[in-house]
């Protein structure tokens, strides 16, 4: 396939058109979850969004080593106790059973998304030795300096020296001298607050702890990252990507390490998501402004008015570019639910349409192809999700028009036809990872048919206070992991 892919880059925020070290070949790293607690509707974005760009650079015939890892050391809290520890000791668990059960639930999650797994998904605590390692490499290049068992990254030196601390998150030193999140108890053995721990002493309590020459230990919150994207893609690489909170300081603070230690910036494009946000605001727990993918498959939650199947709520996250923020409320939910019904029975209708026509002197030929064609440059331009889907919408009108006759179908040509037919599998099945879970197998509806008739019956019931039927029909939808939401347009349901 001809193409110009053009990417966003972080580093000289700018867009530009994407090159390959070695032709045909991509390796790519992603910042994976730290297991500590359920994966949040944020991270799944992210994550989702990078599946799309994942799936998006293999249709353009790369060959891309996808690497992402699972954090599952703990870093320091400002309070001294890392999350790990945090997490285990509050469910009275090894921190190690902590991270399997939330990768497990962090890999479920990515399936229910119906993502691709990563070519390699390395751990944080599988990599200690290669850790420890980079942490004498810099120290030996001199931007390492050990204090009390504790060792720190130099900023200021590596600053002068290089002129690249501050290029990636656009900070200039002056602004690093008031900031830091390390443990403030730690920051007086540091030389300049904005240096950061690569190797941290543990107190004797600290659960997650291993040997090194400096003291019993553990590694500093960015380093597993700079050690484990040079094992697996090398010292330099394509594509590294992450949220936007983590370009300061973790990102910032990789490419100093992997510089410090290699003297290479390790990644030629730096890819950002942008932050999810419900009704406006940031999600936050504190504050009550958040919901859970579950709650959100379930409805059962006091910001939704129905529950709105994962394949909706993909969709939904689709219809915004990966670089904009993305605002959930429960209006938009609602559209993009009516919008991916439409997409989803075009998709189905289109496998159904025939043409004998081997012409394509008819102007609706042209027409398909333009929109085929700009669907494809949408995503060539850093992969432009809600414009490929605006032809995609563009193409489901001329669909329909075939399907119910208000658009003469004579003209379309067989070419044509096959065309369209490929471009709605490579957009649905390899690029967009959707498919249809509003309708149970190919029942055409029976499944939702039925339940209308039974929320019909329920409702009924109710209105001839008829209750021993209304529990009846409540429970027997329990006991079948059916939840039925009573909201202002009448009673939906889902699968729990
Ligand atoms: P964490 O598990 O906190 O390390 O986050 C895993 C990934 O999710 C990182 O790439 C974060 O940048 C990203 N992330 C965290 N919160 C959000 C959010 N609200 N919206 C989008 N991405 C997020
Ligand atoms: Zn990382």
């Amino acid at each position: 396939m001809e193409h110009t892919l053009q990417v966003h880059n972080s580093l000289t925020r700018k867009k530009e058109i994407f090159k390959p070290i070695t032709e045909g070949f991509i390796g790519m790293y992603v910042c994976g979850p730290t297991v500590y607690s359920d994966v949040h509707l944020g991270n799944c974005r992210t994550f989702v969004s990078f599946d799309i760009i994942y799936r998006y650079l293999k249709v353009l015939k790369y060959n891309v080593r996808y690497v992402r890892n699972i954090t599952d050391v703990g870093h320091l809290l400002d309070d001294g106790e890392d999350r790990m520890t945090k997490g285990a000791r509050m469910a009275n668990l090894e921190p190690m059973e902590v991270a399997q059960k939330y990768s497990n639930g962090f890999h479920k999650m990515m399936d229910i998304f119906n993502t691709e797994r990563p070519s390699i998904e390395p751990r944080a605590t599988g990599h200690i030795l290669e850790q420890i390692e980079m942490v004498q490499q810099i120290i030996d290049n001199g931007y390492g300096y050990e204090k009390n068992g504790s060792v720190y990254f130099d900023t200021i030196k590596f600053a002068e020296e290089t002129g690249e601390y501050g290029k990636l998150s656009g900070r200039i030193i002056d602004d690093l001298l008031t900031e830091t999140r390390d443990n403030l108890k730690k920051q007086s053995e540091k030389k300049h607050p904005s240096d950061f721990a690569i190797w941290m002493k543990a107190a004797d309590d600290h659960l997650m702890k291993w040997n090194s020459p400096w003291s019993v230990g553990f590694p500093g919150w960015h380093l597993e990252c700079s050690a484990m994207s040079t094992k697996y893609l090398g010292t330099h690489f394509d594509i590294h990507g992450g949220g936007n909170d983590l370009k300061f300081p973790h990102h910032e603070n990789e490419v100093a390490q992997n510089i410090g230690a290699c003297s290479c910036q390790p990644s030629n494009y730096w890819l950002h998501t942008n932050m999810l946000l419900m009704n406006g605001r940031k999600m936050s727990k504190s504050d009550g402004n958040t919901i859970s993918p579950e709650e959100l498959f379930t409805g059962d939650s006091v910001h939704v008015s129905k529950g709105y199947s994962p394949m909706v709520v993909k969709f939904f996250m689709l219809q915004s570019h990966y670089r904009s923020t993305l605002d959930l409320t429960d209006d938009a939910l609602l559209a993009a639910e009516k919008g991916y019904k439409r997409l989803m029975e075009a998709h189905k209708n289109l496998k159904k349409i025939t043409t004998e026509n081997t012409s394509n002197s008819d102007s609706v030929n042209e027409e398909i192809q333009k929109y085929i064609t700009a669907a494809y440059a949408d995503m060539n331009d850093d992969f432009n999700t809600p414009r490929a889907l605006s032809q995609l919408f563009a193409l489901v009108s001329i669909i329909n028009g075939f399907v119910d006759g208000k658009r003469d179908i004579s003209g379309l040509s067989q070419e044509t036809l096959e065309s369209l037919q490929s471009t709605f599998s490579i957009f649905m099945d390899d690029i967009f990872g959707l498919k249809n879970d509003l309708e149970s197998g190919d029942n055409n509806g029976l499944v939702e048919g039925l339940m209308d008739l039974i929320i019909d019956i329920r409702q009924k019931a109710r209105e001839n206070k008829d209750w021993g039927t209304s529990d009846q029909v409540r429970d027997k939808m329990k006991e079948l992991n059916i939840v039925l939401k009573d909201g202002a347009e009448g009673t939906s349901w889902t699968m729990k």
